[in-house]
């Protein structure tokens, strides 16, 4: 997508939202209300997980364009959690059980630092 596309894109969303979606609104409502809005567009049942990967990596590679570019990841992080909901809710899951599931498996992990990066103690 190219920078004008984005920026339009971003205006459209703002124009959008800014009547609609309070201020301070919550985690949960969020993900409720992205939740929603994928089934409305048949994005679950119409939908695969294979194809929803292949849009978390292109979701991916904007993130990794932003980062490279330095400029602002917040909306490429967010694409990125709003593609994790649609595959978590076509199998069942919730974002907060994932989330749980995941600090249970690092919160007493134990590693070293490698060139930028946590490696945990199993690897090394
Ligand atoms: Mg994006």
């Amino acid at each position: 997508m190219s920078n004008s596309d984005h920026l339009a894109r971003m205006k459209m969303w703002e124009e959008t939202t800014s009547n609609t979606i309070p201020k301070n609104i919550g985690t949960k409502t969020l993900i409720e209300n992205i939740t929603q809005w994928h089934h409305d567009r048949n994005l679950i049942e119409g939908s695969t997980d294979k194809d929803q990967y292949c849009k978390l990596i292109q979701e991916a590679g904007e993130l990794s364009d932003s980062i490279c570019k330095g400029r602002d990841v917040s909306d490429d992080i967010g694409d990125m959690i709003v593609v994790l909901i649609n595959i978590a809710e076509r199998n069942k899951l919730s974002i907060s059980s994932c989330l749980e599931k995941a600090w249970n498996d690092i919160k007493d992990r134990k590693g070293q630092m490698v060139d930028g990066v946590f490696v945990k103690e199993a690897d090394l």
